[in-house]
């Protein structure tokens, strides 16, 4: 429900830039609230990484054994590093406007378990309650490799338990998969917008899905009621969990060793752009913060949402966070990015990424349709339309004037485009989306 007209005009005369953003326009906005990483003031920190990428580490067998698409890296959830050339050649002809710096795509597209970023988050989490059960009912064998979760006899000890989770259709896919794999019953309350190729597969791979009419902060509403009132069940809650957000932040760790084993230097002189697709917040606030950690202020990184979901971006500016709604501001939370159709973002992830983000822009569905596109036919790359937000970072960032008030040497500056997901979508869809691209890039409606 949208607020009087006169607490909007006050909201604008506040935060002027609030007009475009309604008004449905581009933005690019700068977060004045920006901290340097030793006046942070975060409720967790580099210590909780650490613990959570042991976790991983522990897992690592169990994964290998389970999903033969991680063995490659053993058992270790993580995706490429690309350098896309082409594309930043394309790209600058697209825009008119030349990219300094090194351009990259970080290719969680290609993510195992469920082929996009929520393998991070939501796959952590379940292997935390996972282990927290296993443990608490002294399930575990001192010594023994984790591949014991693959036993009859865990399946049996997890079927009694049940998880459920909301979702527009990606965390739905990373907690229905790993859950249902671990012997879990498994409920995953789906918005409207959620594809059905998405609930075709996680019927099959044996979760139950409950089909819901209204939005994302409507599914996880009722999924929390629904699987709360169950005994001996669990709620991956999107809205606040630091579970997810520790499961993404460790991304941190593995991408410092891809750029050192390139021999890519992050540092005052070289600076590292980060742009991130942006649904709750809680993939690229976990992401940012974990880069923070390692990085500190050498990193800068960017939100990126549509138009039409500008959660996290409203939620910062007025900062009200998770107070407030897109939909508070008349703005209909209507997209075709998968995972972004958000209107209120997480109450954890903003607390930290208020502190941690650079700033945020927004782009329409339009571009994010020519962008897959373009990369498509010069990187062959194919992603999923909202994993492609990040491609247009570089070029609005450097219509700022954020380096020059950050005294950086662009020219010496690595840009890693996030990119968030793709691997799972059927052939059709993606043929579909690209055509769509090409159809926009013609220039025809
Ligand atoms: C979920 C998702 C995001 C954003 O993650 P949040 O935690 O919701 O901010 C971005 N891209 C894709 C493809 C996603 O599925």
């Amino acid at each position: 429900m949208s607020m009087g007209q006169q607490e909007l005009n006050s909201w604008i005369e506040k935060y002027p830039l609030l007009k475009t953003i309604i008004d449905l326009k581009p933005v690019v906005w700068q977060n004045p609230k920006r901290q340097k990483i030793n006046a942070m003031k975060l409720p967790i920190g580099l210590q909780d990484m650490e613990q959570a990428e042991k976790l991983w580490q522990r897992f690592a067998p169990y994964l290998s054994t389970e999903f033969p698409d991680t063995a490659a890296t053993g058992g270790i959830v993580e995706s490429p590093l690309r350098e896309i050339p082409s594309m930043k050649k394309r790209l600058s002809e697209y825009v008119d406007g030349a990219i300094a710096g090194r351009l990259f795509l970080k290719c969680d597209n290609e993510l195992p378990i469920a082929g996009s970023i929520k393998a991070r988050g939501g796959v952590y989490e379940v292997l935390h309650h996972a282990e927290k059960l296993a443990s608490d009912a002294g399930l575990l064998e001192a010594g023994k490799s984790y591949e014991q979760f693959s036993s009859d006899r865990f399946k049996q000890f997890f079927s009694q338990y049940a998880i459920g989770v909301g979702s527009t259709g990606n965390l739905g896919l990373s907690i229905g998969i790993i859950s249902a794999k671990l012997g879990f019953q498994v409920s995953v309350y789906m918005s409207a917008d959620a594809k059905q190729w998405k609930k075709d597969l996680l019927r099959e791979k044996g979760a139950r899905v409950v089909e819901f009419e209204g939005d994302f902060s409507e599914a996880i509403s009722e999924g929390r009621r629904e699987t709360l009132a169950k005994r001996d069940a669990y709620f991956v809650d999107d809205e606040k969990s630091r579970h997810l957000f520790l499961g993404y932040s460790v991304a941190a760790f593995r991408l410092k060793k891809q750029l050192e084993d390139r021999g890519i230097q992050v540092d005052a002189e070289h600076p590292l752009f980060v742009y991130l697709p942006c649904g709750v917040g809680g993939a690229p606030g976990g992401i940012a913060f974990g880069l923070k950690q390692v990085f500190g202020d050498a990193v800068h990184c960017f939100f990126v949402e549509p138009t039409h979901s500008p959660a996290v971006l409203i939620g910062l500016m007025t900062g009200e966070k998770n107070k407030v709604s897109v939909q508070d501001f008349g703005i209909d939370n209507v997209t075709e990015g998968d995972g972004l159709a958000v209107g209120r973002p997480s109450s954890f992830a903003s607390g930290i990424s208020e502190q941690t983000v650079s700033g945020i822009y927004t782009v329409e569905d339009r571009e994010l349709f020519k962008l897959l596109a373009l990369l498509a036919d010069s990187e062959t790359i194919f992603v999923e339309p909202s994993a492609t937000a990040g491609l247009l970072g570089p070029l609005k960032i450097q219509a700022t004037d954020y380096a020059e008030t950050n005294q950086l040497q662009m020219a010496a500056a690595s840009h890693i485009v996030w990119s968030t997901g793709g691997a799972l979508v059927p052939k059709e869809e993606m043929e579909g989306f690209y055509q769509r691209g090409k159809t926009y890039l013609g220039g025809a409606e």
